[in-house]
């Protein structure tokens, strides 16, 4: 097998310093100067995958066409490469344990004394070159979770340490630190990354890079401190401050010459390419001047006195890609989903809830959305907040104002109709109410197998699957002739796509499905559901014919995960249209 050179990035000081958009940067700026390059997420955690998380803890999942559920950084490593990734390129230190405790139970150690180290750091090693050889890939860029000094991912850094005992010229580590700046304009601190880098010392490894980060760019002076204090080359102290949009990142890294210095380290030579597309890009996003403004109504989740809005990453960027190729600059507002929920009980002249709920949430107005161009409602689970959504949906679909709804919105958006269009009243999702007279999305019996037996992991629906779009549909004009429809014959014939309909593949993570049984009353009440599953069994797409409606679109998949800068997502793009008017 033929091994790739390796870029490891480590976190210093403190964790969130950016280290998934510095891998990712310094992924697109190798690719641009001619490398097949790709890039590789390593959590420290045992959980074997980010799947059986909640959000609080974990943020937002990302889900790969062959179904890994990851870390969101798996995300931008897509977005910044324009390409899809596998499972290959994600492991958590559960997933190392588990393949390497596997090998051992098949006795493929031969009776061998299977041991931490050298065993683990070598699995994770097998790990990396097998992503690599599955990419092509002449460098792998590997991102190393948690910050340097805990005692979690010490094993990961014994395997950068034994690479690069052995070929130093085929490894370069770089460490992402924290410069605090004391007081609004004070000096930025060096001292913190000292240590990380001493900590790493102790660790047998020594920095090739700094990738500083902090509020506002390193002067010389901090540079020179670091590099003498940390034995590293001064012009591999790389200034890394805050930017307004992250794909800022790579253009400001080139601008320290950082792919020059990394191809040095590993003895490679440029070749031809450049990054002009990405800086035209960076070009657009700081042009756009007029607003474009979404309302994105969520759960937030909180840790003590801080709200993450994390669980919704590639919905955001979804919608600055789209806005960007429009000229329009993305004003994302967050509205709590439970604050519409004892208006919505109200609105139903539910009494007893109105009161339970005012106790809690504060009581929103649904003529609050007419201030919002578009409205998404995204994914989710569970009971919280889930009036307020329905009810919202409502308020759109009769005031004519553009609505997305991502996989859990699709969802409510059926039962909205179901309920106020289908004359089902009390319809539901058997997901938050097991005894509904309606429930139009219920559980595949597949799904309620893997329920009965507690089998969480990995057995949602997921990854991507293929959808037949049919003509005349608002889907149909987003997907024709962008680069999501395939035109591959076999494909096509494989799943039955008559001449005139489109096949997409797009990426889902539910276990619920609009109910067979409904689907006739649904449609003969006005609902179009334009995108299906070959076998004719599963609603994909939802919408609203254009004359009733400028724009009322839902999906059951999850288009934002496939969203790019440089190829934003069809529906997303149609959405912002749709706002702009
Ligand atoms: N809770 C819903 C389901 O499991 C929707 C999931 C989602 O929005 N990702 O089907």
């Amino acid at each position: 097998m033929k091994t790739p050179k390796y870029i490891f990035i480590v976190g210093g000081v403190m964790s969130g310093v950016g280290k998934g958009i510095a891998s990712a940067s310094i992924a697109k700026i190798l690719q641009a100067k001619g490398y097949e390059t790709t890039a590789i997420k390593i959590d420290p955690y045992v959980n074997v995958d980010a799947g059986t998380m909640n959000p609080t803890e974990h943020g937002e999942v990302f889900v790969l066409d062959d179904g890994m559920e990851c870390d969101q950084d798996m995300g931008n490593y897509e977005r910044f490469l324009n390409k899809n990734l596998s499972s290959a390129n994600y492991m958590t230190t559960g997933s190392v344990y588990l393949s390497l405790i596997q090998k051992e139970r098949a006795l493929q150690f031969g009776g061998k004394n299977v041991e931490v180290v050298p065993h683990v750091p070598l699995e994770v090693i097998g790990k990396i070159n097998k992503a690599a050889e599955k990419e092509k890939a002449e460098i792998a860029i590997i991102e190393i979770g948690g910050t340097v000094g805990e005692y979690q991912n010490i094993l990961f850094l014994e395997a950068v340490r034994m690479l690069k005992i052995k070929s130093p010229q085929d490894v370069v580590l770089g460490l992402v630190s924290y410069l605090p700046q004391q007081g609004d304009a004070g000096e930025l601190k060096t001292k913190p990354t000292q240590y990380a880098v001493r900590t790493l010392n102790s660790a047998g490894l020594q920095p090739d890079l700094v990738l500083a980060r902090a509020g506002v760019s390193l002067d010389e002076k901090r540079k020179e401190k670091i590099a003498f204090n940390c034995n590293i080359d001064e012009n591999a102290v790389i200034s890394a401050p805050d930017v307004e949009s992250i794909y800022e990142v790579p253009l400001n890294f080139e601008r320290d010459k950082l792919s020059e210095i990394i191809l040095k380290k590993l003895n490679l030579k440029p070749k031809k390419k450049d990054l002009k597309e990405w800086a035209a890009l960076v070009k657009k996003i700081h042009s756009a001047k007029t607003p474009v403004k979404i309302g994105i109504v969520g759960k937030y989740f909180s840790t003590g006195k801080f709200v993450l809005a994390d669980s919704y990453i590639s919905v955001i960027e979804a919608i600055k890609h789209a806005a960007y190729t429009q000229n329009r600059k993305p004003e994302i507002h967050w509205l709590n989903a439970d604050d519409f929920e004892s208006s919505a009980a109200e609105l139903r002249g539910l009494k007893r809830e109105i009161t339970r709920k005012n106790k809690t949430g504060l009581r929103k107005d649904f003529s609050e959305l007419e201030q919002y161009d578009g409205v998404i409602i995204p994914g989710g689970f569970g009971s919280r907040g889930i009036e307020g959504k329905i009810a919202v949906i409502s308020h759109l679909r009769e005031n004519k104002i553009p609505f997305l709804g991502l996989c859990y919105g699709m969802q409510l958006a059926t039962i909205e109709y179901a309920r106020n269009k289908a004359g089902m009243e009390g319809a539901h999702t058997t997901e938050v109410d097991k005894k509904t007279k309606y429930p139009v999305i219920d559980i595949l019996p597949e799904q309620k197998k893997n329920l009965t037996e507690k089998n969480f992991g990995a057995t949602m629906r997921l990854g991507a699957y293929p959808a037949i779009v049919k003509p005349g549909s608002i889907a149909y004009g987003a997907y024709r002739g962008t680069a999501w429809e395939v035109k591959d014959k076999k494909l096509r014939d494989k799943y039955g796509a008559g001449p005139k309909d489109l096949l997409i593949f797009e990426r889902h993570r539910h276990r619920y499905e609009v109910n067979p049984l409904y689907i006739d009353n649904l449609i003969d009440s006005g609902l179009v559901y334009s995108g299906i599953s070959p076998d004719q069994r599963l609603m994909e797409i939802l919408e609203l014919p254009k004359k009733i409606h400028p724009f009322f679109a839902a999906t059951q998949f999850h288009p934002e995960l496939k969203s790019r800068p440089l190829d934003p997502h069809p529906l997303f793009k149609e959405f912002i249209k749709a706002a702009m008017k």
